[in-house]
C-alpha cells in the first residue's frame, strides 16, 4: 500500500493534448489560467507559477529583500527548503521549536526568539493544519516581521475562515506528488503586494524589466537591470495543474472524510496521538502523522518495520532540520536546543492516505499498529 498517489484521469490527457496541439510549451496562456484558477480560490490578487515551492520560497526571500546581517524565524520541524531559502540570500536561519499537539510553530517561543536582526518569519502550515495565524500576525506587527506562509501542503487550507496563502505577505505552494494537488514538479507564489508580485515576475524571468510599450518592434527586446533566473513553470505542467484545480475541492474532501474514518479507528488506542485541529484552523491532511507517546523512536521503528512487512508504506513526519549537517555545523546547534522537534522527527509516522484508499484498507494499517503494540 503506497503512503499517497496522485490522481489523474482524461481532464489531464486532454488539457495536455491541447498544449501540445498549440505548439506553445514554455510559460503562457495555461499558466495564466492556472494562476488565476489559483488565485481565485485562495482570494489573493496576484498568484505566481513557478518550478517548485522551494523557488517560490526563494523567490519570496528575494522579493523582500532579505539579504546578509538579517535573521528569519523557521520552525525546526519542517522540510529543509523552509529553512535553505532563507539561507540562499545569505540571511541566517534561526529555529524556533514547535507545538507538539500541531506540529507547527510555537507563537510563545518565536516570540522569544525574536532579536533586532529579526526581518521575517517563514510560518509553515506543516501536513495542512494552518499555524495560528492571529497570535503570529499579532507578534509579527509589534515587531516589524515580513510574515511568509510556507504553505506547501496546505494548498485550499483556511485559518478563520480566510484562505492561507494571502494572510501574510507572500504565500507559497507546492505541486510535488505528495502534496494535494500536482504538477509532477512545481510550484505557486501568492500575495496581495502588487510591488511583490512586479519583483517575483521579474526574478523568476531572468530579472527580465518587461518590453518598453512605445516601440514594439520586432527587434525591441525586454532590458534587465537586476540579476533574476530562469524559474518559471511549463504551461506543459500548467496544463496539469489546471485540470487538477477542477479536482481540489473534491480531493479535500475526500482527504478530510478518510482523515476522520482514521480517527474513529485509531481512537481506542492510547499509545498514539491523533492529528488535533485547534480552534480557527483547517487542515487539508496531506499528511496523516500520528505521535507515539511511549517507547519512543525504538517504538515507533517497531510499528513501521512490522507496517513495512505488511507491505504498508509508511515515513517519519518530516525533519528536525536544526539536526542536520548544514544546519548543526554551520550554527553549532545542539540536538537537545528544540527538543519538541527532535521528538517528533524520532516518534510520529505519516499513515498511508490517498484518494480511493478504502475503509478495508484503513483498517488495515490500524490493525497493523494494534498488532505491533501487543508484541
Ligand atoms: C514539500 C515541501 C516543500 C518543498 O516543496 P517543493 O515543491 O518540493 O520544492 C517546502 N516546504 C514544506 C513544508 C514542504 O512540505
Amino acid at each position: 500500500m503506497k503512503i499517497t498517489s496522485p490522481q489523474f484521469d482524461e481532464d489531464e490527457i486532454k488539457l495536455l493534448r491541447q498544449c501540445l496541439d498549440s505548439g506553445w510549451v514554455t510559460q503562457g496562456a495555461l499558466t495564466r489560467q492556472f494562476e488565476e484558477l489559483f488565485g481565485n480560490r485562495h482570494s489573493v490578487r496576484y498568484a505566481l507559477a513557478t518550478t517548485s515551492c522551494t523557488a517560490a520560497l526563494h523567490l519570496a526571500t528575494m522579493a523582500l529583500g532579505l539579504g546578509p546581517g538579517d535573521e528569519v524565524i523557521v520552525p525546526a520541524f519542517t522540510w529543509i527548503t523552509s529553512a535553505h531559502s532563507v539561507e540562499y540570500t545569505g540571511a541566517r536561519a534561526v529555529f524556533v521549536d514547535i507545538e507538539p499537539e500541531t506540529f507547527n510553530i510555537c507563537p510563545e517561543k518565536l516570540e522569544m526568539a525574536i532579536t533586532p536582526n529579526s526581518k521575517a518569519v517563514v510560518v509553515v502550515h506543516l501536513f495542512g493544519l494552518s499555524a495560528k495565524m492571529d497570535e503570529i500576525l499579532n507578534i509579527a506587527q509589534r515587531h516589524n516581521l515580513f510574515v511568509i506562509e510556507d504553505a506547501a501542503c496546505a494548498v485550499g487550507s483556511h485559518y478563520d475562515g480566510k484562505p492561507v496563502g494571502g494572510i501574510g505577505h507572500i504565500g507559497c505552494f507546492s505541486f510535488h506528488p505528495r502534496k494535494v494537488i500536482t504538477t509532477g514538479e512545481g510550484g505557486m507564489v501568492t500575495t496581495n503586494s502588487e510591488d511583490y508580485a512586479k519583483a517575483i515576475n521579474s526574478l523568476r524571468n531572468h530579472g527580465a524589466a518587461g518590453m518598453p510599450k512605445y516601440s514594439q518592434r520586432p527587434y525591441t527586446m525586454a532590458t534587465f537591470d537586476k540579476i533574476g533566473y530562469n524559474l518559471r513553470l511549463s504551461d506543459i505542467q500548467a496544463a496539469v495543474g489546471v485540470a487538477q484545480m477542477s479536482k481540489l475541492d473534491r480531493l479535500l474532501n475526500e482527504r478530510k472524510l478518510l482523515a476522520e474514518r482514521y480517527n474513529q479507528i485509531l481512537a481506542d488506542i492510547d499509545e498514539i496521538a491523533l492529528p488535533y485541529v485547534p480552534n480557527k484552523c483547517a487542515h487539508t491532511y496531506q499528511a496523516y502523522v500520528i505521535r507515539i507517546l511511549s517507547g519512543g523512536m525504538s517504538e515507533r521503528n517497531k510499528i513501521m518495520d512490522y507496517l513495512e512487512s505488511l507491505n504498508i508504506e509508511t515515513r517519519p513526519g518530516t525533519h528536525a532540520v536544526h539536526r542536520l549537517g548544514y544546519y548543526a555545523k554551520k550554527y553549532n546547534i545542539k540536538p537537545e536546543q528544540y527538543p519538541v522537534a527532535a521528538l517528533c522527527e524520532d516518534t510520529t509516522i505519516t499513515l498511508p492516505l490517498f484518494p480511493g484508499m478504502t475503509q478495508e484498507q484503513q483498517l488495515y494499517v490500524a490493525e497493523g499498529i494494534k498488532k505491533t503494540l501487543l508484541l
